[in-house]
């Protein structure tokens, strides 16, 4: 590990060097490099923990290198670093006392506790389920024993869980150049919990399902679409239920606002058979209906199926800038079919996940569908993620879930 200010010629600590436009970037307090604006290498190895350099070898920084992502990269402060895995555990503490200070994480025992670069932890993510504790590690110094053995002990002292449970995804592990693992519990005995959001209660299984296990970044917009759905409701993408579950047990008390019943679709049977599951621990029966949501619509559209509220909460249709006209089209034929589906003062709420996809092309891509289907959209509120998953203003990446609640009239 480097030692504070020690750039002497025997003892070459890594280092990298940028070109002015990578100096830029790091000006402008986005913490990412790309290769390309790397200049000059030295001693960097996989995961290792670099002094930044401008051009003329004026220090700026220190920041974890990867040696195959294309952000070579990642800040982690402006000074030194002289041990990462102490570093690491500061941060994991300051992130939990920013959102106990802030009091971010209100009615759930499930919230996210890191989110990357949001929380100055490049790489790391990790989510609190009820007694559960998940760990999610995306980058080549994340991964080094001593920060991983630094971060459990760090959780464990912090919350006292009954498990630690690391998900694993297998793609990134590939990109970074790193040693395949299995998902599993890496501290502890538990895996499975049940979690109480909103006063919903869902089974939570930390080796299942996808992303983390749930979407905690919706948490707080259960809620906001609990409160104007009405009628009958339609929950598209609706995975293991979280808005369908709200909308069935979280009206608000005074009528007119209530759901006088709710229908789930996605095209997963898994995610179907726990939505079930969680209706049941909730002492309620819902309708589940395993389909491709495109195809379901545009059959109920052609029926002439009419819903008060309708949720849309699909998948990122743009992983990549390139797919960003694919995206539209998808999102915009999904909205127009809602749009007309839906009887006058019905409520849609309508999601996007796509970072690629901005602020101003989801609203743009849902008024196009408006205009095409002869409505209009009074927009009620337009959301993002849950508070404790942080945007950082510098790093547009960090704010990438849209979420319009929209009332239509004729
Ligand atoms: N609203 C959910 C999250 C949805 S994630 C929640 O808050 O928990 C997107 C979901 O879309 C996943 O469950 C996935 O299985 C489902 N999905 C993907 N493609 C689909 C398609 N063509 N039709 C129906 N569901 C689909």
């Amino acid at each position: 590990m480097p030692k504070k200010h020690a750039p002497s010629a025997q003892h070459a600590e890594p280092s990298v060097k940028l070109s002015s436009r990578g100096v830029a970037r790091l000006q402008a307090r986005h913490p990412w490099v790309y290769r390309s604006d790397v200049i000059e290498e030295k001693e960097t190895s996989p995961g290792s923990v670099v002094r930044v350099l401008d051009q003329r070898g004026k220090f700026l920084g220190t920041a974890l290198y990867s040696s195959s992502s294309q952000i070579a990269i990642r800040m982690v402060s402006h000074g030194s670093v002289a041990d990462l895995p102490a570093l690491v555990a500061e941060r994991l503490r300051a992130a939990i006392a920013y959102r106990t200070q802030n009091n971010l994480v209100t009615n759930t025992d499930a919230y996210r506790i890191v989110f990357s670069e949001a929380d100055f932890l490049p790489g790391l993510i990790v989510d609190r389920y009820s007694d559960v504790v998940t760990v999610q590690i995306l980058t080549q110094a994340m991964d080094a024993a001593p920060v991983r053995a630094a971060i459990i002990e760090c959780l464990r002292e912090e919350l006292q869980p009954a498990g630690i449970v690391e998900r694993v995804d297998g793609r990134i592990r590939e990109l970074e150049h790193l040693p395949p693992r299995s998902s599993g519990p890496i501290w502890g005995d538990r895996s499975s919990t049940v979690i109480n959001m909103n006063g919903v209660r869902c089974h939570y299984d930390g080796l299942e399902g996808q992303k983390t296990g749930a979407f905690l970044d919706q948490r707080e917009n259960y809620a906001a679409a609990a409160q104007y759905a009405h009628g009958e409701a339609l929950d598209a993408f609706c995975y293991q239920g979280g808005f369908a579950l709200h909308l069935a047990l979280c009206s608000p008390p005074d009528p007119p606002a209530k759901c006088s019943s709710v229908t789930g679709v996605d095209s997963s049977r898994p995610a179907l058979e726990m939505a079930e599951k969680n209706a049941a621990l909730n002492g309620r029966e819902l309708e589940w209906i395993e389909a491709n949501a495109f195809d379901l619509l545009r059959e109920y559209s052609a029926a002439n199926r009419r819903y008060d509220t309708i949720i849309l909460d699909p998948p990122p249709f743009a992983k990549t800038k390139r797919d960003l006209e694919k995206a539209l089209a998808g999102y915009k034929e999904l909205n127009l079919r809602a749009i007309k589906m839906l009887r006058p003062g019905g409520i849609l709420v309508t999601c996007s996940c796509s970072f690629h996809v901005s602020a101003a092309d989801f609203l743009k891509v849902v008024a196009d569908a408006a205009q095409d289907a002869h409505k209009s959209l009074r927009l009620i509120e337009h959301r993002g993620a849950a508070k404790d998953h942080p945007v950082l203003l510098n790093v547009p990446e960090t704010r990438y879930l849209q979420c319009l609640i929209l009332c239509v009239s004729d």
